[in-house]
């Protein structure tokens, strides 16, 4: 249910916007702009009501009330990516998209980590503080030259590839360790992929361009370290948590690294000073976003973003999704939710790298392919990626990592009233996951690559591909039985009998890779797949 739109929009801006994103606004016709930078929150409550956009400070938390003083709000806009203090849920429910502006300061943060790069290896900041100190030291200040060493770049997303592109005019031999990003965009830009460990071994020096997620948490520690080269250097400018700095402290004071430069602290700012007090580190204050032309880019996008959600219902950057009615979103969230977590299970449980996800829909649920495609690629991109992944911006995300997106519909229900199917390739296999809501509320996986199956996704589970014989599943059992796991539930699908099996394996507890790799050495185990919903 589709509202009329309004003959004229208008925006309120509380928040600073450079002149350049103020001009765009006031640029269209057909809108009022309204500038009260610095609005008192209660002044804001009370005058909101007739606005249908609103720019303001990160600061100014975007809650209930905020939302329901705004009654004719569609859009809120705030510059940089935080987005704490933001009720998406809510704001989703009274259909008002949030928007923010992740990728404005790219190119601040890429044009910093050389700096970064360059400061280290010419000790620039030591040169400077000695000559200013009185000296005039030559001899001292010996660095290393970039042209013929190896860069290795951990995470090629936006950041990481252009470091890479800037850094092969440099001479530099540029490798890359991702292993969610595109293979062809990674052959594009001419950087070679490689696995992790040989990253660490043949880089002279490491640069970190990766999310924190729980898998990059502390990913460069004592390990890590002792694979890189004796002598090679650190570069961390994208989140502190992603190196452990006692391991870095440790690496730099024997030696075995020969420098560090960081942008990004585990704490910031750091309490612990005494990573920042040796001799062999560059540090800053967290500014690799912090230039003019940034803040520039923050204010244009704003900008852009607002018009385009307004005139042309276009949500580039929103964070959450705007449903036409509060009806609608209750009618349609246990779908999302269904539809989130077979991404989430395909994303855990496929190898490579996906390629392309296809989707069909039987049954009434067909009139929803939109939002429901988009809440599978959401479950499929969150976990791998930094920004908020939402309803609205996982699209343009699944398009940027050159994802093939499709769907089809039939409004003719298949074996259940409802169902989706979702077909995931990546450049190593194909995967088909299909799930149902029984009862129009309780989300069933009933099928996965032509097995039929019960699973209620929800828990820990390990996928166990086994050739259909006796004992199998007593000597899985007795295996993950030795290991305390608590097996909660056993879901078989079978083809033919004495075939191969799929076995869908709740399990109470987590279960331990080694433990996986012992259940693998079972005579007639042919694969084992663990994942979480
Ligand atoms: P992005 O999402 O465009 O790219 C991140 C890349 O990392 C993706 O290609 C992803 O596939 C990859 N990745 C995910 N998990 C990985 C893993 N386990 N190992 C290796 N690669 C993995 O993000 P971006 O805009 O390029 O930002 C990169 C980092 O820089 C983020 O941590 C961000 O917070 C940080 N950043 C810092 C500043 C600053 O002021 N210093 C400014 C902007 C961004």
């Amino acid at each position: 249910m589709e509202e009329a739109k309004p003959t004229r929009y208008r925006i309120l801006v509380t928040g600073e916007i450079l002149p350049e994103g103020l001009s765009l606004l006031e640029a269209e016709p057909d809108f009022d702009v309204d500038v009260k930078v610095g609005l008192p929150r209660q002044e804001l409550l009370r005058i909101l009501a007739p606005y249908h956009a609103l720019i303001t400070r990160s600061e100014t938390a975007i809650d209930k009330e905020l939302l329901d003083a705004g009654a004719n709000l569609r859009v809120i806009a705030r510059g940089g990516v935080g987005l704490d203090n933001v009720d998406i849920d809510y704001a989703s429910l009274k259909g008002v998209a949030v928007m923010n502006t992740p990728g404005a300061n790219t190119i601040a943060a890429v044009e910093h980590t050389i700096g970064l790069l360059l400061a280290l290896c010419r000790r620039i900041p030591h040169a400077h503080n000695s000559l200013r100190a009185g000296e005039w030291q030559r001899k001292k200040f010996l660095g290393t030259q970039l042209q013929g060493k190896t860069l290795g770049i951990i995470g090629l997303g936006r950041i990481g590839s252009r470091v890479a592109t800037r850094m092969k005019a440099f001479e530099m031999h540029v490798i890359a360790y991702d292993p969610y990003v595109n293979v062809e965009k990674a052959e594009q830009l001419g950087v070679p992929l490689v696995e992790f460990e040989q990253l660490l071994r043949q880089s002279d020096i490491v640069t970190i361009h990766a999310p924190l997620t729980d898998e990059t948490f502390h990913m460069i520690s004592h390990r890590e370290i002792n694979m890189m080269k004796d002598g090679a250097m650190l570069i961390n400018a994208a989140r502190g948590p992603i190196v452990d700095p006692e391991a870095l402290y440790h690496a730099l004071t024997r030696g075995k690294l020969a420098g560090a430069a960081m942008d990004v602290f585990e704490e910031e700012p750091p309490k612990d000073r005494r990573l920042l007090e040796l001799d062999n580190v560059v540090v800053t204050p967290h500014i690799g976003a912090n230039t003019v032309e940034a803040q520039v880019n923050v204010a244009v996008q704003l900008a852009r973003q607002v018009i385009a959600a307004l005139k042309h219902g276009e949500y580039e950057n929103s964070v959450n999704m705007p449903i036409a009615s509060r009806e609608e979103f209750l009618k349609l969230r246990p779908f999302l939710d269904l539809a989130e977590r077979i991404g989430r299970m395909q994303v855990q449980t496929v190898e490579g790298r996906i390629q392309a996800v296809s989707v069909e829909y039987y049954g009434e649920i067909a009139n929803y392919v939109k939002p429901l495609t988009v809440a599978v690629l959401k479950g499929l991109l969150a976990p791998i990626l930094r920004e908020k992944v939402n309803y609205i911006n996982a699209p343009y995300i699944a398009d940027e990592r050159r994802i093939r997106v499709s769907q089809t519909r039939t409004f003719e229900p298949e074996d259940y009233t409802n169902l989706m199917r979702v077909h995931v390739r990546t450049d190593k296999q194909k995967q088909t996951v299909a799930g149902t809501l029984l009862g129009r509320s309780i989300p069933r996986i009933v099928e996965i690559d032509g097995y039929g199956l019960d699973v209620e996704p929800e828990g820990r589970f390990l996928i166990i591909k086994n050739y259909d014989r006796p004992g199998v599943i007593g000597k899985v059992g007795t295996i993950l039985g030795n290991a305390n796991v608590n097996i909660a539930e056993w879901r078989l699908g079978r083809l033919r009998p004495n075939d191969l099996a799929l076995a869908v394996v709740k399990v109470d507890d987590p279960v331990p890779p080694e433990v996986i790799r012992q259940i693998e050495a079972v005579e007639q185990v042919v694969q084992v797949v663990p994942f979480e919903l």
